[in-house]
């Protein structure tokens, strides 16, 4: 045995247990195990495999000292960010997307998935850049890259070659966008063609506002049953779900669930642009990724971006992009905040085609939280205190300390909750 974590918690409401990890790997996970290896005592906390962001733009994060935001809309974002990206040199790009994927490792996150836009503007500079960061910090996070048409492929030709060419250099996937596209619906059969082609899977940003009609989700589902994509395809924002009749949302998850095509809702954007025409009764613009669920959709939820047009906010924080759901989702028991947590979690492993559990045998993937639960860690925004990636301890920061005078008596309570397995 290399380590042992001992005294974690892995499931709600589940007993202690030791993990001994080994060559990379789980070796063991039971109460009181007996080795030598150098340990560290959980205390009860709260111990998964990591967070899984599916969806995050790490070539254009960081670039608000660049960038106009008046208006807050989706157009307004996709024109500063193109004017900015013709700017960027493959440095520029890869000193700031390394930073955010350091915030990402220090918010307990050991693997994501980034779109990097391919086209006329960027060239394949984001791209380098960031196949460059993907090998840099293999020891710290999984990285995989999609190539990414943001500003369409019907009406821009050299689009569709340079995607080519992007998956060609080692993208992992490609993504569409047919919502700033001429021609949606040849779009979503072009991507799907590049991801016939280079035999990878496909993500869509699609329906990104608040009609409830035009949506693009029944091209994509029509697509992923002719060509068997079910279970290669995923798709990000979906808002127009959140403008539906129930009942119309309801037919559509069904779709999507029988498709085997999952969703990822972008809170944080999702919230920030959209019912921008609106002065008062402002709309959430979040697809119930809840509800979804329950239909059988592999439902996530993602940062998406960082300090942008698209978003001026950001710290690549998974749970608090969970709590913020919860938030807006008005969400209140136990079950749910253990469903959401999925979503940043195991679903989201399984969207990647990740491990999704920890199990002898595994990765030893970990993540430590200051928590007692899955629900706890979303209701209270848990932060991560440790992390380790097939063995090796990636990340760790203390937990909050509170200096008491001499002679004070009231009894330790961590973060206000005197929670079983918190009290000294
Ligand atoms: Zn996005």
């Amino acid at each position: 045995m290399d380590f042992v974590l001992r005294n974690a918690r892995i499931e709600a409401g589940g007993g202690l247990v030791d993990i001994g990890l080994a060559g990379g790997r789980i070796a063991a996970m039971e109460p009181g195990l007996r080795c030598e290896a150098p340990e560290r005592d959980a205390e009860g906390r709260f111990v998964f495999p990591g967070f899984v962001d599916v969806h995050i733009h790490l070539d254009k994060a960081c670039i608000l000292d660049r960038c106009t935001v008046c208006e807050g809309t989706l157009s307004e974002a996709v024109r500063e960010t193109a004017r900015a990206k013709a700017a960027f040199t493959q440095d520029d790009v890869y000193r700031r997307a390394a930073g955010v994927v350091d915030m990402a490792i220090l918010q307990g996150t050991l693997a994501l998935r980034t779109f990097v836009e391919v086209d006329p503007r960027a060239g394949l500079r984001s791209l380098e850049a960031i196949l460059r960061l993907k090998a840099d910090t293999a020891d710290a996070i999984d990285i995989e890259i999609c190539a990414f048409a943001q500003e369409g492929l019907t009406q821009e030709p050299e689009t569709g070659a340079m995607l080519a060419q992007a998956l060609g250099l080692g993208a992992d996937l490609v993504g569409g966008c047919p919502y700033t596209d001429p021609d949606p619906i040849a779009h979503v059969a072009g991507i799907f063609d590049l991801a016939e082609r280079f035999g990878t899977g496909a993500d869509f940003h699609v329906d990104f506002d608040l009609d409830p009609d035009g949506s693009a989700l029944p091209a994509i589902i029509a697509e992923t049953g002719r060509r068997r994509y079910g279970g290669r395809v995923s798709v990000g924002h979906a808002t127009k779900l959140s403008a539906m009749a129930p009942e119309a949302a309801e037919a559509v998850g069904r779709r999507l669930a029988d498709a085997g095509i999952a969703l990822t809702v972008l809170p944080a954007t999702d919230l920030f642009l959209t019912g921008r025409d609106r002065t008062r009764l402002v709309p959430r613009g979040v697809a119930p990724a809840h509800l979804m669920k329950r239909l059988g959709v592999t439902a996530t939820i993602a940062t998406n971006n960082v300090l942008n047009p698209f978003t001026p906010f950001g710290d690549a924080s998974l749970i608090r992009m969970a709590n913020l759901y919860a938030n807006v989702a008005q969400l209140a028991r136990d079950d749910e905040m253990e469903a959401v947590f999925a979503m940043v979690s195991c679903d989201a492993a399984k969207l990647m085609g990740r491990d999704d559990g920890l199990r002898v045998g595994g990765p030893a993937d970990l993540v430590l939280l200051d928590a007692t639960g899955p629900a706890d860690a979303v209701r209270g925004i848990a932060q991560p205190l440790a992390s380790w990636k097939t063995g090796r301890l990636v990340m760790e920061r203390p937990a909050g300390t509170i200096h008491r005078a001499a002679g004070a008596t009231r009894p330790r309570v961590a973060f206000g909750r005197a929670a079983e397995g918190f009290d000294a």
